[in-house]
C-alpha cells in the first residue's frame, strides 16, 4: 500500500526562500577582493539570487545549461550557487589552483556557458581564454566602478543585476534535476566531474545539520575556509542557511594572521577546512598567546588531523570535531563528534577518539573489502578499501562512462580508494589512501599512522611519510619533515616512532625540507613528493 502523504520535490531554491523569511536576523560576512568588509542578511541576499535569476535567464541561461565560477568565498559566490541551480542550470565551481592544462579540459568537457570570476582570476582567464571554447561567455564579479580593463570581453556581475526584478518565480522540475558539477584534483589522468543533483545537496545539508547542531544552529557564525569552488565548501552553503547559522566568508585571505584577525573582529565561533591552513592560524594563535573571540569549535577534514594539532587546539579550549568525505559525496560521509559519555574522560582518551575520522552521517553507508574481494568485518581490527553508498554519494560520473564503470562495483557500491578500519560502534579510522600506501616486503606501513607520531614531536611543524622503491623490499618508507626551527635529529624521530611500529617499519630515511609540495585542494601531495625522491634524494 501507498503511503498517503503530499510529495514535493527537494529545491535548493526553497531552502533560501526558508531561511530568508525564519532567519532575518542571520546572514553572510564576505572579506571582499574589493578589500573591505561586506555585510548581507539572508533576505537581502534571497532579492539578490532573484535578481540574478532573472539576469541568467536574459542572458539565455537555459536548464541543463552548464554555468561556471571561478571565485573565493565570499556572497556572490554563495548567489551564484542559489541562482543558477534555482533556474534548473548547473552551477559548475572550477579549483582556480588546477594546472591550465585541467583547467581547459574541465570548462570544455563541462561545455560551460558562462564563466563567472573574481577578479584576482583575471590572469588565468586572459592566459586560458584562447584554450576555451570561443562561445564562452565571462563575467568579472566586483563593483561596477572597479571593473577591470582587460583583453577578454566581460560582463559586470553588478551591472547585471542592477533594475532586475526583485523577485522570482521559482520553476517547478524534479528533484533529480542536477544542480552542481564539481572535477576532482585529479593528480593522476583528466579530473573526473560529481554532477550533484537537487535531492541529494537537500538531504545532504539535513544529514549535515542533524550530526552537528552544536554547530549548525540559529546564531551560530561558522567561517568555511574550506573553498565554495572544490566539494561545495562541505556543504556549508547549504547547511548554514538551512539552520540558521551565519557564514563569515574569508575571501583570499586564508594565512594565519588574516584568518585570525577576521575570526576575532567578527566572533566566529566554527571554523572548517584541512589541516594545513589551521598549522598557519595556530602559529598565530601561539605568536597572540590567546584564541580569537568567541572560537571555540574546528571542523578539520579533508586529510587526517594530526592527533598533535587536535590536542593544541583542545587545550586552548577549542573542540576539534574530524570529518571525512571525498568530492564524490557532496562530501561528508563521516563526523568525529564526541560521543557525551566520553565528555569527562580524560584528554588523552578523547583524542584517541578525536583523531579518528567519526561515525557516519545517517544515510552513508559502509562497507570494508580485502585485496581478495570478500567483505571484512567491521570490528576496529581488520582494514580493507572503504566502499560506500548513499543517496548523497555520486552514482558515477559526468559523461564519464569508463569512470563511473570503474567506480562503482557490481552491487553498487562506490569504491572510496580509502583503506580504512570501522569499529562495532560505527567509529571510521582512515590509515591510508590506496595511492599513497606504503607497501615493504609484502606488508602495509600506515603513513597516517606515522605521521601522526611525529608530527607530536615538539621541533616538528609538519611531515609526510612516503613510499620509495626498493629493490628487495618492493618500497621502504621515507620520512619527509619539515622542523620548528632546528631540525631534531632522525634518531630522535627513529626513537618516537619505536613503541609504535615494528623495527621493519620504521623509516630509512629522514630528509628535512622547507615547505611540503601541495595539492590544488591544499593537502600535501604525497605524489609530488614520491615523484621527486622515487630515485632516492
Ligand atoms: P581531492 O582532494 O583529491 O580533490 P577530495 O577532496 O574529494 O579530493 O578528497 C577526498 C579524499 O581526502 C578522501 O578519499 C580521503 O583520502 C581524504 N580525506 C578526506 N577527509 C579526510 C580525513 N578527515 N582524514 C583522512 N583523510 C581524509
Amino acid at each position: 500500500m501507498e503511503g498517503l502523504m503530499m510529495h514535493r520535490p527537494l529545491r535548493i531554491a526553497d531552502i533560501l526562500a526558508h531561511t530568508a523569511q525564519i532567519f532575518p536576523d542571520e546572514g553572510i560576512v564576505s572579506r571582499r577582493t574589493e578589500g573591505d568588509i561586506h555585510r548581507q542578511s539572508y533576505p537581502e541576499t534571497a532579492v539578490r539570487v532573484a535578481k540574478l535569476a532573472h539576469a541568467l535567464r536574459a542572458l539565455g541561461v537555459r536548464p541543463g545549461d552548464r554555468v561556471a565560477t571561478l571565485a573565493w568565498n565570499g556572497y556572490r559566490h554563495f548567489e551564484l550557487y542559489y541562482a543558477i541551480s534555482g533556474i534548473g542550470a548547473v552551477c559548475h565551481t572550477i579549483n582556480p589552483r588546477l594546472s591550465a592544462e585541467q583547467m581547459g579540459y574541465i570548462v570544455t568537457h563541462a561545455g560551460d556557458s558562462l564563466l563567472f570570476f573574481d577578479t584576482t582570476f583575471l590572469p588565468i582567464i586572459e592566459g586560458l581564454a584562447p584554450q576555451f571554447p570561443e562561445s564562452l561567455r565571462y563575467v568579472a564579479m566586483v563593483d561596477e566602478q572597479k571593473h577591470p580593463e582587460s583583453r577578454v570581453e566581460c560582463l559586470n556581475y553588478e551591472a547585471l543585476l542592477a533594475g532586475q526584478p526583485a523577485h522570482f518565480d521559482w520553476p517547478e522540475f524534479d528533484e533529480t534535476t542536477a544542480a552542481a558539477l564539481c572535477y576532482t584534483s585529479g593528480t593522476t589522468g583528466n579530473p573526473k566531474g560529481t554532477l550533484y543533483s537537487h535531492r541529494s545537496t537537500v538531504l545532504h545539508a539535513l544529514c549535515t545539520a542533524i550530526s552537528l547542531p552544536k554547530v549548525l544552529r540559529e546564531g551560530s557564525r561558522i567561517l568555511p575556509v574550506v573553498p565554495l569552488f572544490h566539494v561545495n565548501a562541505w556543504g556549508l552553503p547549504y547547511s548554514a542557511p538551512l539552520t540558521g547559522a551565519s557564514l563569515v566568508m574569508p575571501g583570499p585571505g586564508l594565512d594565519g594572521p588574516s584568518l585570525f584577525s577576521l575570526m576575532d573582529s567578527e566572533r566566529v565561533y566554527s571554523a572548517w577546512g584541512v589541516p594545513t591552513v589551521w598549522l598557519g592560524l595556530q602559529r598565530e594563535i601561539e605568536a597572540q598567546g590567546r584564541l580569537p573571540e568567541g572560537f571555540g569549535h574546528l571542523v578539520v577534514g579533508g586529510s587526517a588531523a594530526p592527533r598533535a594539532m587536535i590536542e593544541g587546539f583542545e587545550t586552548r579550549g577549542v573542540d576539534v570535531c574530524h570529518a571525512w568525505g571525498m568530492t564524490e559525496m557532496s562530501p561528508i560521509g563521516t563526523i568525529g563528534n564526541l560521543p557525551p559519555r566520553l565528555a569527562d574522560r580524560p584528554l588523552a582518551e578523547k583524542l584517541d577518539v578525536k583523531q579518528k575520522q567519526g561515525r557516519r552521517a545517517f544515510g552513508v553507508d559502509m562497507k570494508l573489502v580485502g585485496e581478495d574481494g570478500a567483505e571484512l568485518p567491521q570490528d576496529g581490527k581488520a582494514t580493507g578499501e572503504l566502499f560506500v553508498r548513499g543517496n548523497t554519494i555520486a552514482a558515477g560520473y559526468y559523461d564519464n562512462a569508463e569512470a563511473s564503470a570503474e567506480a562503482i562495483d557490481a552491487e553498487g557500491w562506490f569504491g572510496t580508494g580509502d583503506i580504512a578500519r570501522i569499529t562495532p560502534d560505527g567509529v571510521l579510522s582512515i590509515t591510508d589512501r590506496t595511492k599513497d600506501l606504503i607497501k615493504s616486503g609484502g606488508e602495509w606501513i600506515s603513513s597516517i599512522d606515522m605521521e601522526n607520531v611525529v608530527m607530536g614531536h615538539p621541533q616538528v611543524t609538519n611531515c609526510a611519510a612516503i613510499a620509495v622503491p626498493h629493490e628487495k623490499w618492493g618500497e621502504r618508507p621515507m620520512l619527509v619533515v619539515v622542523p620548528k626551527g632546528e631540525a631534531p635529529e632522525p634518531q630522535a624521530l627513529r626513537d618516537l616512532l619505536a613503541p609504535h611500529f615494528a623495527s621493519w617499519q620504521l623509516p630509512d630515511d629522514i630528509l628535512f625540507v622547507e615547505e611540503l609540495p601541495l595539492t590544488a585542494t591544499g593537502k600535501v601531495s604525497k605524489l609530488t613528493l614520491r615523484r621527486q625522491y622515487a630515485a632516492g634524494r
